[in-house]
C-alpha cells in the first residue's frame, strides 16, 4: 500500500499517511487542516539511482530540520487546546 508523505500548509506540519481505499481524505494530525501539499514518496521508484539518492539526502536533512521546530510547535499547540 503506498504510503504518502505531505506537509500541512497550516502548520508546516509533516507527516506520513497511508492511503488505503477506505481511507478518508488526508488531515493535519497536529491541526486537522486539510490544505497539504505532498511530498516526494517514499515508495517512488526511480531509474536514476544518483538523482534518487541526492533527492533522498537533500530531504532527510530538511526533515531533520522541520522536526526540531514542529516538536516544539506541536507541544505548543496541546498546552494550547488542553488549556
Ligand atoms: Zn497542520
Amino acid at each position: 500500500m503506498p504510503i504518502y508523505e505531505y506537509q500541512c500548509l497550516g502548520c508546516g506540519h509533516n507527516f506520513e499517511y497511508l492511503l488505503r481505499p477506505t481511507s478518508p481524505a488526508p488531515a493535519c494530525p497536529a491541526c486537522q487542516g486539510a490544505a497539504l501539499e505532498q511530498q516526494i514518496s517514499l515508495a517512488a521508484t526511480s531509474s536514476d539511482g544518483q538523482r534518487h539518492a541526492n533527492l533522498m539526502g537533500a530531504h532527510k536533512r530538511a526533515a531533520a530540520g522541520r522536526g526540531e521546530k514542529q516538536r516544539a510547535a506541536h507541544t505548543e499547540s496541546h498546552h494550547h487546546f488542553e488549556d
